[in-house]
């Protein structure tokens, strides 16, 4: 006897089976969907090695999944011949280590989301237990011996080398020991109920051992033939008519394998008589998604290359669209209706990697490679062809605006990598981009709506980037842009700063931040001058502020566009924007030496309205020390307004106490003995206290 090995279950996989077992679910039947995908997963990984190498299949040529039902042992048993598991699979795979979906999916649970999600989070095989107390997993891998797993949950599970039991060849048989109340699904009706439902578009044959009563007519002299439970299913049906008077009938009870899943692939019909359920059963079995899927595109390309195609999008993102760990599984490319692949990389960019769907080519080899895939040039023009069929659908989607704003919640992350990947499609990418503005209301508002709001004599699109809309919202940025009533777009999500780059106009209009250099407005003569003799009055004031500020800034400058604020810190029009310096912080593992680059160039700009108290007191006395302190206090007010952080708030907090003592000492007795107050400036620290980060 083999010896047995036991197990501990990992500790969330144990706390994931208790769940299973112990919380209530009325949707049990999605066991059975779960078991059926893992073999027809496992018979995709046989058949794409046997395509480079034919000998993986010696083991077992044919590829099927097999479905028994034992009644009188109340069991129920799933045989596939896919690529089965070494020893060290099972140990792994089937308890020992988890899933990045296993907490996702129990905190998932625990929210309310359905049972029928598990797929999705990879840990469908646990869904066994929803209807077995026992499950027993032989399995034989061309790389190893036959093993058994076996566990009634409770904490562990064992494996054990399989020297006695029939052997498989190859491929994964589970026995399922269902639990007394859950015997219905050992009947016939019922299992071809849910392969129908749940299990339709799987490429491999599933079949199902079928009882059949058979009237046989044997002749009285002859012997009666031996009884035949055979593999192929095939009944020999006696003609009835001819040697009547000799024979008689008897019935008979065969088995046989019944196929389940007759349909032709359902991307190779005419897609007029295709329904949307049809669609969606479909996208179901291919997706893992519970949900239908919110909108599907089917389409052929004929003539120098010819494939089929059918894309979907799905109702809402993946728990985990932008882990970098995660295997891509989007696309299945099939070649003349031969799977090929799960995750073709290939086939669509990274930024349309939620999109699901399967291509089936009738030019590429069926003996490709992963290698071979990377210069395929079919490969590129099918690429580019979904690209195109992908947009046209967002495009259609967005005809409903209901539908876009969900598709444009999921997924506008996703556009806006597309605009700064895909220089080919970025103004195609740029119709389907929406933000919030200035004049938007509740309803975002696209950049063609935008233009046709545009002012008489406004050229330019304008937009702020920030945290949030709250945060943007009253940024001292946009007080003239407002006065003049130009619009502002939000740009609100990190992503924007990387798109917007890219993006530079639309539609001949350039894209110019209002937070950045490079802001100027169309003026008449009278206005000019106006401009240009409060800038002359100031710019006394201008110099001695860049005197006290050093080289915290770049230089001080009278301002066009604030109305009210006394002061903004403007950055370089190729630089970054105050709220890129915070995205930017906020990651890890930046490079130090970008960062000074990018982040160096800060234009203070002071308003020439209100200055002016200032500039007459700068004028009076250049050595008077209060003015000295209200600059640098005006200078790290405007890093906060315009959107920056304080390396050291506590500083500039200090300066604000000390202010405000100022304030109600002077209230409290009229003497104004502010020159007994410790200087600002002298304070510790105070000096480096707001100083921009810089490397060093
Ligand atoms: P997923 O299918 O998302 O990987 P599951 O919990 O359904 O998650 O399955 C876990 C793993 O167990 C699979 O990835 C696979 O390695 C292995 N496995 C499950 N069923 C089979 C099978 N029938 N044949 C081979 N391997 C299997
Ligand atoms: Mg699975």
């Amino acid at each position: 006897m083999a010896q047995r090995e036991e197990f501990a279950f990992q500790a969330e996989i144990n706390q994931l089976l208790s769940l299973i077992i112990n919380t209530f679910y009325s949707n049990k039947e999605i066991f059975l969907r779960e078991l059926i995908s893992n073999a027809s997963d496992a018979l995709d990984k046989i058949r794409f090695q046997s395509l480079t190498d034919k000998a993986v299949l010696d083991s077992q040529p044919e590829l099927f999944i097999h479905i028994e039902a034992d009644k009188s042992n109340g069991t129920l048993t799933l045989t596939d011949s896919g690529i089965g598991m070494t020893k060290a699979d099972l140990i792994n795979n089937l308890g020992t280590i988890a899933r990045s979906g296993t907490r996702a999916f129990m905190e998932a649970l625990t929210a309310g989301a359905d049972i029928s999600m598990i797929g999705q989070f990879g840990v469908g095989f646990y869904s066994a237990y929803l209807v077995a107390d026992k499950v027993t997993v032989t399995t034989k891998n061309n790389d190893d011996e036959q093993y058994i797993w076996e566990s009634q949950a409770g904490g562990s599970f064992t494996v054990t080398r399989d020297t006695e039991g029939p052997q498989l060849g190859r491929g994964t048989k589970i026995v399922l020991h269902l639990k007394d109340d859950q015997l219905d699904y050992l009947e016939e009706r019922r299992i071809k109920d849910l392969v129908k439902k749940h299990s339709e578009f799987i490429s491999y044959p599933i079949e199902l051992r079928v009882e059949k009563t058979v009237e046989k007519e044997v002749s009285d002299d002859e012997e009666e033939p031996e009884k035949k439970e055979d593999e192929e299913g095939k009944i020999e049906e006696v003609e009835e008519g001819e040697k009547e008077k000799k024979k008689k009938k008897v019935t008979e009870v065969q088995t046989e394998w019944q196929l389940l899943n007759k349909q032709k692939p359902i991307w190779m019909r005419n897609p007029d008589d295709i329904t949307r359920e049809e669609y969606s059963a479909f996208y179901k079995s291919i997706s893992n998604d519970w949900e239908d899927m919110l909108s599907v595109k089917h389409f052929s390309v004929e003539g120098q290359l010819e494939f089929k195609c059918i894309l979907f999008v799905p109702k809402r993102a993946p728990f985990d669209m932008f882990d970098q760990r995660k295997k891509p599984n989007n696309i299945k490319l099939y070649v003349r209706r031969v799977f090929i692949m799960d995750n073709c990389e290939e086939l669509i960019p990274e930024w349309l990697s939620f999109v699901k769907g399967v291509v089936d080519s009738e030019d590429l080899p069926l003996n490709i490679s992963r290698e071979m895939l990377q210069q395929n040039k079919i490969l590129k023009v099918i690429r580019k062809n979904i690209v195109k069929k992908c947009l046209e659908m967002f495009g259609e989607i967005a005809e409903n605006k209901d539908d876009y704003n969900k598709f444009y919640e999921n997924f506008g992350k996703n556009l806006k990598l597309g605009v700064h990947e895909d220089s080919a499609n970025r103004s195609k990418l740029a119709d389907l981009l929406r933000y919030h503005s200035t004049k938007s209301g509740d309803e975002p508002t696209s950049f063609k709506d935008y233009v046709t709001r545009m002012k008489e004599g406004q050229k330019d699109i304008y937009y702020i980037t920030g945290e949030s809309r709250k945060a943007v919202e009253n940024s001292p940025f946009l007080e003239r842009l407002r006065k003049k009533g130009y619009e502002v777009l939000y740009m609100v999500d990190p992503i924007d700063e990387y798109a917007v780059q890219q993006l530079k106009d639309y539609d001949g209009h350039k894209l110019v931040s209002c937070s950045k250099e490079g802001l100027t407005f169309e003026e008449t003569e009278e206005e000019k001058k106006a401009r240009e003799e409060k800038r002359a009055k100031v710019e006394p004031l201008c110099g001695l502020m860049k005197d006290v500020l050093g080289d915290r800034v770049e230089k001080v400058v009278a301002s066009d566009r604030i109305v009210d604020s006394p002061c903004v810190l403007v950055t370089g029009e190729y630089g970054w924007s105050a709220n890129m310096e915070r995205i930017m912080k906020a990651q890890a593992l930046r490079d130090n030496s970008m960062s000074a680059y990018m982040s160096s160039k800060k234009t203070l700009e002071i308003n020439p309205d209100n200055a002016i108290e200032l500039a007459a007191r700068a004028e009076a006395d250049k050595s008077d020390r209060t003015v000295k302190d209200l600059v640098l206090l005006m200078f790290e007010t405007a890093l906060l307004s315009s959107g920056f952080s304080l390396d050291e708030p506590s500083t500039f907090a200090g300066r604000i106490y000390r202010m405000i003592k100022l304030g109600l000492s002077i209230d409290e007795d009229e003497a104004g003995d502010a020159e007994e107050l410790p200087p600002l400036e002298e304070e510790a620290g105070a000096d480096e206290g707001s100083r921009m980060e810089e490397v060093d």
